[in-house]
Parts: structure tokens; sequence; C-alpha cells
């Protein structure tokens, strides 16, 4: 697996942050997950192309999260040039209630963005566990809204992935991340200044304590949390897990 981050920050605007989402290759697919504003524009950043993407993963439709999927959709219908041998579907996955936001979307913005070159299909609703080609992903509620989710990937060689989407520290979170490969996860909250249903650096240290995942990087930084500080913290408290923040346009192999 590889997974490449897109955006590594919140809905703040900053210079060298863009809003949450990554690309992950797994299996020969190309996965997007969340698709905050600049999405579009980072993909073509990192030297990829919107065809590449089979599927879509909402972690919860907060705007920073869900906000260019008009944009890419749009992208796919007014797409300048010879298409006929991309993929035609693109599979988009989350909490039921994802389909009844998409269909909103739909009352205002169809005309422009149905086509035939790119059809959506929104896969039977993700309860527990999803099998693809080869690789399955599992989805455990998260503590932030009532439909934010948690996802894990497992690839064929079971090396695992999990992205924690939004939340607070809890009980799934720790299910999701036990001994995982890699656990990309949200600190979009300050120590100084918490935030409900968001992770905050002291929180970190106590989900690696618990869930021991190999390897961690912290991403959806909120810009009052000095980067610096906070990974050398959590790599002093701990000589189990290894420590990355996010930049954008970083790539990690999995
Ligand atoms: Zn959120
Ligand atoms: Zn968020």
């Amino acid at each position: 697996m590889k997974l490449i981050i897109l955006g590594s920050g919140t809905f703040y605007p900053e210079k060298n942050r863009s809003n949450p989402a990554y690309l992950l290759d797994i299996e020969g697919e190309t996965v997007l997950l969340d698709c905050g504003s600049g999405t579009c524009r980072q993909i073509a950043k990192a030297g990829r192309n919107i065809w590449d993407i089979s599927r879509i993963f909402f972690s919860h439709l907060h705007i920073d999260h869900t906000n260019d999927l008009i944009p890419l959709l749009f992208a796919y219908k007014y797409y300048p040039y010879d298409v006929s041998n991309n993929l035609k579907n693109l599979f988009i996955h989350g909490h039921p209630e994802f389909e009844k936001f998409y269909h909103k979307l739909l009352e205002i913005y169809k005309k422009w963005i149905i086509s035939n070159k790119r059809q959506v299909k929104i896969p039977a609703i993700i309860q527990n566990e999803i099998i693809l080609n080869r690789y399955k992903v599992q989805c455990f509620k998260a503590d932030h809204t009532e439909e934010s989710l948690i996802f894990k990937f497992t690839d064929s060689c079971n090396k695992t992935f999990v992205y924690s989407g939004d939340t607070d520290y809890c009980e799934n979170l720790v299910l999701a991340s036990r001994s995982a490969d890699l656990l990309l996860i949200e600190c979009s909250s300050s120590d100084e200044n918490p935030i409900r249903g968001h992770m905050t650096p002291k929180k970190i240290q106590k989900l690696i304590k618990a869930a021991k995942p190999s390897s961690i990087i912290i991403t959806h930084i909120h810009p009052e949390i000095n980067t610096k500080a906070l990974q050398a913290s959590l790599s002093e408290t701990n000589n189990y897990c290894s420590i990355i923040v996010a930049d954008d346009l970083a790539e990690v192999e999995i």
C-alpha cells in the first residue's frame, strides 16, 4: 500500500496545508479518502490523475471533508480529453447518511455533474465490513458526528492501514488501531484548548499506549499546534511506534 497526503490541514485556510484528503494505492486500485476543499488541485500537484480514482470513502459529511466532491464530478463531466480508456464507474462509500446528502447535492447541481463518462455508484450501505477485490475495509463508528466512521484497510499481505477521520478518543478508535501497521490520526485540537469530538496530542499519547500501532502519521493539524514539539514529545515517550507529522504531498509506503 502507499499513502499520499493531499491535505493535512483543517478547515482553516493555511499556506502549506490543504483540507483533509488522502490517496491510498491498494491492490492495484487508487482510493480517495475524504475530499476537502482543494483536493482536485492537490491530486494534480501530486502528479496523479483524477481518472485513476476508483473509489471515494467519506469519513463523514463535514464541509472540510466533502467540499471538493462537486468540483471533482464537474471536472469528470467536462474533461476535455479522450476518456474512452478510463474507468467508467466511481464508487462512493460512506455512512447511509451520505446517500441522502448526495441526493440533496443532485437537486442543485445535477445537470453539471451527471455524466456518462463517469457514473457515480453508491454501493450497498456500509455496516461493518466490505470486501473488495483483494482487500477489505472495516468500518467503526467514530465519536464525532452521528455519521462519522473510522476505516481500517487490510491488504492481501495482511498489512493494515487505519484512517481515523474525525473522532474523539473512544474504544472503537482503540479497537480499530490495535497493532495497525500505519495509523493516520487526526489532531485537530490542542491540549490547551481541547475541542469535544477531536483528538489532542495527549489523547494521541493515550491511544499509542492502548493500541500500540507500529507507526502513526498525525494529520488534520490544528494551526495552534507546534508540530516540532508535538513530534518530539510523542517520540520521547514511547519506543515502539514511529511518529511522523504529515506534510501535504508526502508519500508513505505501508
Ligand atoms: Zn468533522
Ligand atoms: Zn474535520
